[in-house]
């Protein structure tokens, strides 16, 4: 049998910024399950289950991209429906859209699906949460240098991400 791998591509989120997130959501009493620091990222595309076989293929599309390191300002909370709270920039970055975009492009060269929804960069902080006023977070300046793949195994109470690979911006 072939195994398979729920993949996603994205930015791993600083350990210092995922610390200072981490403080000041502490703060705020919010309801919700909070993320755990270590999981906190910004997806650029989610592949879902994928054959182990096509992990060469997706690093050859990964190592393709091509984008310099950029500034993204994280100072936006969202509540979806569904109850996902995120933080998100006023306005993402060309960079950002670029590179995501790439990505994206490059699967489809290859024939690797993944979930289309337009790209919304934002970076999850709690399930289950709800968005409370006067919550304003403040703005998270992360200078994005290099994005990875990552595979997500279930484990008890949660999620585990482990990085397959990383991909510096220069
Ligand atoms: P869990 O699903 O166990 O609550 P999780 O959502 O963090 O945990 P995954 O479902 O493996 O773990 O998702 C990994 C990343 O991909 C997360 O950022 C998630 O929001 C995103 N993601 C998951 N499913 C989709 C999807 N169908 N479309 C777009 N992004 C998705
Ligand atoms: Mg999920």
């Amino acid at each position: 049998m072939t195994d398979s791998l729920r993949l996603f591509f994205a930015l791993p989120c600083p350990v210092s910024i995922a610390q200072a997130i981490v403080r000041w959501r502490t703060d705020q009493h919010l309801p919700g399950r909070p993320v755990p620091a270590e999981n906190l990222h910004l997806t650029l595309a989610f592949l879902g289950a994928q054959p182990a076989e096509r992990l060469s293929t997706l690093y050859q599309v990964a190592e393709s991209v091509r984008s310099q390191p950029f500034e993204i300002t994280l100072e936006r909370l969202h509540c979806t429906p569904r109850g996902l709270l995120w933080l998100e920039p006023a306005q993402s970055p060309g960079a950002l859209l670029q590179l995501a975009d790439a990505l994206r492009a490059g699967l489809t060269d290859v024939a690797i699906p993944f979930d289309s929804q337009a790209f919304r960069p934002h970076l999850t902080v709690f399930r289950d949460g709800a968005a409370l006023p006067g919550a304003a977070p403040p703005a998270y300046r992360w200078l994005v240098d290099r994005f990875a793949l990552y595979r997500s195994d279930s484990i008890p109470g949660g999620v585990r991400y482990r990085t397959l690979r990383e991909w510096p911006l220069q």
